[in-house]
């Protein structure tokens, strides 16, 4: 079995654009991407709001912040090459109150140290003029943040990585990581594959993949998001993107209402634990993977923390009217009956023994392996950025030539 010089094992978003850098960077390279699905772009990469972010939210000088207003950039440029449409519709984030301006304030302050282009702060006449059905005392009016469907700029990559001759094998899910004679062999469930190193973009797997070379200080505890989406007759409510003022203790940014850039609005997404990690529906459990986080350490300190958010979310999700009331502090008009139950989304967000969840992007690597173990919003938009990032690491790492 001739070894690959390099393997992928992922082929989401960043799995895909990683091994479309890498491939670019090291022409020479034999590369391959191992999916266990029988398409790219199934899990995380497939179900998501579809928001390019601009970078208003994150803790200056972090990886997120960085890379998400460097990878929008890289995304518009190759939706553009790509023929791929996107829009910059604008986001606004409204403050209900003056208890959220103080938030407010922090996040222009954030939104500005991190280069966002155009922030402003509008007051509610202003406010109105750009989301007419909106409510709210001020806002944080983000105009360059766009939508995009990231499951189109999936299949580009997939599409790139083909004519560039990098195979993108499906049916391969990786079970097992040998390390014989300088070569890894990955027992996967599509046939053994042999690699001389190996990049992971496991999305809700992360862990355990990342687990298969060496133990993992995190783990994966998967939220699900579920939407509403506006009937035809209500999409006039949002004509962009609608976000309340995130708690900043959470890495969740509330239920927001999100044009889509096929002309939905979606309304959404809550977040519940998830009780399997690719669970997109109420009745989806995996007792072992529900048991794996129960039993886990780190998210029964998060629960006892947040079990008052939790309780609130859950019964939210069960509640229609409970869901609709607390769109309605956003968007007064809409009504329950302009509102269809999903799309859903699970999120793989990485916990630390303490409970404490990994707020920014996070990479581990170890020899001649290297794993993407935290990868949660806006890692899509920051997608070619992280690409580009992991390439650097990885040249240094694995000495790449
Ligand atoms: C509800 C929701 C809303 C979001 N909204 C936004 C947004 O508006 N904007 C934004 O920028 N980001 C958003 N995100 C985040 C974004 O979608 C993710 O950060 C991004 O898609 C992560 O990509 P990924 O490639 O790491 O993971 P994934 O897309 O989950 O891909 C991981 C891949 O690895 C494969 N895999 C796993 N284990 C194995 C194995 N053992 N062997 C082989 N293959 C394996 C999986 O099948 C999967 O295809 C959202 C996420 C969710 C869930």
């Amino acid at each position: 079995m001739k070894p690959y010089d390099l393997v992928m094992i992922g082929a989401g978003i960043l799995g895909l654009a990683t091994a479309r850098e890498l491939h670019g960077r090291h022409p020479s390279l034999s590369i391959a991407v191992l999916e266990k699905e029988p398409a790219a772009g199934l899990h995380q990469s497939g179900h998501n709001s579809g928001v390019l972010h601009a970078g208003v939210y994150y803790q200056p000088g972090s990886l997120k912040a960085r890379l998400c207003v460097q990878g929008k950039v890289l995304m518009e440029r190759f939706a553009d090459e790509h023929d791929i449409p996107f829009e910059r519709c604008g986001k606004l984030i409204v403050a209900l109150g003056e208890d959220e301006l103080g938030r407010l304030a922090d996040l222009e302050s954030r939104g500005r140290a991190n280069g966002v282009p155009g922030l402003r702060m509008v007051g509610p006449q202003e406010m109105r003029e750009i989301e007419p059905a909106a409510a709210g005392v001020r806002a944080l009016h983000s105009p360059g943040t766009g939508i995009i469907d990231f499951a189109q700029v999936v299949q580009a990559m997939a599409a790139d990585l083909g004519s560039g001759g990098v195979p993108v094998l499906y049916g391969h899910e990786v079970r097992s990581i040998q390390r014989r004679d300088g070569v890894q062999v990955l027992e996967t469930t599509g046939g053994p594959v042999a690699a001389r190193q190996v990049i992971s973009c496991a999305g809700l797997h992360s862990d355990r993949v990342a687990g298969l070379t060496s133990p993992t200080p995190v783990q994966i505890v998967p939220f699900r998001g579920d939407y509403y989406t506006l009937r035809e007759e209500a999409r006039s409510l949002c004509r962009g993107l609608i976000y309340p003022v995130p708690d900043p203790s959470l890495p969740f940014l509330g239920v927001h209402f999100t044009k889509r850039i096929d002309g939905n609005v979606w309304a959404g997404p809550n977040a519940v634990l998830a009780t399997a990690r690719e669970g997109y529906s109420r009745t989806d459990v995996n007792r072992a993977d529900l048991l794996e986080t129960l039993r886990f350490p780190g998210f029964r300190k998060l629960a006892r923390t947040y079990w008052r958010t939790g309780a609130v979310e859950a019964w939210r999700d069960v509640v229609k009217s409970a869901f609709v009331k607390e769109l309605q502090r956003y968007v007064p008009e809409v009504r329950s009956d302009q509102l269809t139950f999903g799309p859903s989304g699970v999120r793989a967000q990485a916990l630390d023994a303490d409970g404490a969840m990994v707020d920014d992007f996070r990479l581990v690597g170890d020899g001649d392996s290297m794993h993407v173990l935290n990868a949660p919003s806006p890692a899509a938009t920051a997608s070619l950025a992280i690409a580009g990032h992991l390439a650097g690491e990885a040249a240094d790492l694995f000495a790449l030539a």
